[in-house]
């Protein structure tokens, strides 16, 4: 069976956690979500526990790593980040298990899933996202960051689904009571992507091969769902793709599987 699924168990700045996976194994993305929490939304999703064979880290900020160590130390499985990202896992918390090192841009081999990091550009130590791919299907990620690089538009064009953050909407942003440096910080070239600049990078990404998106790390200050899955679903009409299944994720809840 060549199914590749992915299911987001919680995306925002609240905590994130997704678990990429086939029927039998899978590995989780992040791990910013309470053990407790992160359990009850596997469950609800129908997702087994023992499936869980490995931890990709993305970047070090709070809301991806909250429940890092509580988690790899109850899956008892090695957490996975980039080598200055895994350095500075290790001084948030010097009691955190083994961490394996791998270097952006490589590529590597965990189970059935070939696993390719890439940089991406965000205030973070050596963030990343992935490329996970099993046999001919394709997941690719990018959350966390304030502008889509030709490099993450290279990584991301191939896939059967991408997950692409649409953080904020800018009038949203520009009217919210956030501190004017914050809205610099979010709003600045390592800082995290509007709907306006996701749906700009989605036009670029979309493939024949493109079945799912699912847009990802909404601001619940600064954005809506319903102005997210617009703002993208405009893109999608006015290029003729509306096969694509377009998805939204949450911050409380699971979202359901998307398969490829
Ligand atoms: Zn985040
Ligand atoms: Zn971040």
């Amino acid at each position: 069976m060549t199914a590749l699924g992915v299911t987001v168990l919680a995306s925002g700045s609240a905590g994130n956690a997704l678990l990429v996976h086939n029927h039998q194994e899978g590995l989780l993305i992040d791990s910013g979500l309470s053990l407790r929490a992160l359990r009850q939304r596997m469950r609800i999703s129908g997702l087994s526990e023992n499936m869980v064979k490995g931890i990709l880290i993305t970047h070090e900020h709070i809301d991806h790593i909250r429940g890092l160590r509580v988690c790899a130390e109850y899956f008892k499985v090695p957490v996975y980040a980039s080598r200055l990202c895994a350095e500075k896992l290790r001084y948030l918390d010097p009691k955190l298990g083994a961490v394996v090192r791998f270097a952006p841009g490589g590529e590597f081999q965990l189970g059935e899933f070939k696993i390719t990091p890439f940089p991406l550009e965000h205030d973070a130590v050596d963030p990343v996202g992935y490329v996970i791919s099993r046999c001919s299907r394709k997941i690719g990620l990018a959350m966390d960051l304030g502008q889509a690089g030709r490099m993450t538009e290279f990584q991301l064009r191939s896939c059967d689904t991408i997950l692409l953050e649409s953080n904020h909407d800018l009038n949203m942003l520009a009217a919210s009571q956030r501190p004017w440096y914050l809205k610099q910080r979010i709003l600045g070239p390592q800082g995290h992507l509007s709907n306006q600049q996701s749906s700009e990078c989605l036009a670029r990404v979309l493939s024949p091969n493109t079945r799912n998106v699912i847009l990802m790390h909404l601001s619940q200050e600064c954005n809506t769902a319903a102005l997210a899955d617009a703002s993208a679903r405009a893109e999608l009409q006015k290029l003729q793709r509306t096969d694509v299944n377009l998805m939204v994720s949450h911050q409380d809840k699971p979202l359901e599987t998307a398969w490829a």
